[in-house]
């Protein structure tokens, strides 16, 4: 049996931990089935416990913009952990991947190392609620800022493939702060503002949403947005713990040409090790313990192991800027291979793509919205999904998660993946 390591590894970790998993999705319960067990990952490919090989196109969820076991990351990583793992005093290192970050990052003079994109967005609110004195923030339905409290109200990812937006445990009290809008939907926006005038600290937005699949801003949407913000003393959140350091050097900022007052990262910013951070022009970020009042600590964050993979990460990505054209070549590639498949099957599809980001959606309508993403027929999604895991294609297990390339991809990899494809259907 093709599976039959890992799925005795499952078992044996249900026994254990809660679903086998420590992140939901990981359990394939929105496609069916059971997880594979990774051994080890090289480049484009994974490996799994039974011997088998993937083209792997979640790149550990986006971390991996030079694919797995990335040679100056694993040297920087290895060296550093010979120095010492952790002290909690601090390090030469966080002031150097601060000063590479806030160099390739437009509108950001000062960043706090947190770890996790969770961390990043809970604490980048609390930093705006502290800043402007107000309490409610917008977030949209659809988008997933991680598991704080205040985030889980229609999020996106994990969230909605499990059907449930709103989780248990959130209080009311919590949920009333947070005022939901649609996404590219700009007078839905403007009349929460209105409604709630002067008690709006923030908007938070995926400048490119990839929790819901990958869905584009409409211009007006964002430029809209950023004009709402500034007249009514909004401060305006870029999540960008999944399109930081991949849409572009400076993230999705640069690439839409819009600029956010606080930036939140993740993913490839820890070049695979657990790193989240927050970032924002110095007078925001002088509000921030101990500068200012707003809380925020951690013990391992600014963690020297970590700290120095995300210096190697984005050392590499300053050295090489052409990996963005070069990604995203290859996401057009594909696309281009799978939709004419998809085509030629007569199988109804949309598929949405931002530079390396992608996302293929079983249905008629355009998505642009999580309404619309949705409606995707999930039972050709499943079909579709375990099809291509048989054959050696490993996709995000989710019709809600975005593929995120790597540049070990090679065309060779890409045309196995269009005719994986073509088998499947
Ligand atoms: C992954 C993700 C998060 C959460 O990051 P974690 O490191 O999983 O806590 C937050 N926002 C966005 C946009 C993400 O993609």
């Amino acid at each position: 049996m093709r599976y039959q390591r890992s799925s005795a590894l499952f078992a044996e970790a249900k026994k254990y931990i809660p679903g086998g998993v420590n992140s939901p999705v990981r359990a394939f319960k929105a496609v069916g089935g059971e997880p594979i067990f990774v051994k080890q990952a090289k480049g484009a490919y994974l490996h799994d416990e039974d011997g088998n090989q993937y083209i792997d196109y979640i790149s550990s969820w986006g971390p991996l913009l030079f694919g797995h076991a990335h040679e100056p990351v694993l040297q920087a990583v290895i060296a550093k952990a010979k120095k010492g793992t952790s002290f909690g005093i601090p390090t030469e290192i966080e002031t150097e991947l601060a000063k590479l970050a806030v160099q390739m990052v437009p509108n950001i003079d000062k960043i706090r190392f947190v770890n996790s994109g969770t961390e990043a967005c809970m604490s980048a609110v609390r930093l705006a609620r502290g800043y402007t004195g107000r309490e409610k923030i917008i977030k949209f339905a659809g988008c997933y800022h991680g598991h704080a409290d205040a985030f889980l109200i229609q999020a996106g990812s994990g969230a909605v493939t499990f059907g449930s937006p709103n989780s248990p445990g959130v209080t009311q009290g919590t949920a009333k702060d947070t005022l939901l809008a649609n996404y590219n939907d700009l007078e839905g926006v403007k009349a929460l503002v209105a409604a709630n005038k002067g008690e709006i600290a923030g908007i938070i937005l995926e400048p490119v949403a990839g929790n819901m699949g990958c869905i584009i801003p409409k211009t007006e949407f964002i430029q809209g947005l950023r004009e709402l913000c500034s007249q009514e003393d909004i401060l305006l959140l870029f999540d960008e713990v999944m399109t930081g350091f991949r849409l572009a050097k400076g993230g999705a900022q640069q690439a839409l040409g819009i600029t956010a007052d606080i930036v939140m990262f993740g993913k490839v910013i820890g070049g695979g090790l657990p790193v989240g951070a927050f970032a924002a022009r110095a007078d925001i970020m002088a509000h921030l313990a101990p500068e200012g009042p707003v809380y925020q600590a951690g013990t391992l964050s600014g963690n020297p192991l970590a700290m120095s993979a995300g210096l190697a990460m984005l050392t590499e990505i300053d050295q090489n800027p052409e990996v963005f054209d070069s990604l995203a070549q290859k996401t057009e590639h594909l696309h281009q291979g799978i939709a004419q498949v998809l085509t030629e099957k007569g199988m109804p599809h949309q598929i949405n793509r931002f530079g390396s980001m992608l996302s293929v959606h079983f249905c008629e309508e355009p998505v642009v919205d999580f309404a619309s993403s949705a409606k995707g027929n999930n039972a050709i999604f499943k079909k579709y999904f375990h099809g291509m895991l048989d054959q050696g294609v490993y996709l995000p297990p989710s019709a809600f998660e975005s593929y995120f390339l790597n540049d070990a991809i090679s065309y060779q990899d890409l045309d196995a993946t269009i005719e994986a494809v073509k088998a499947v259907f």
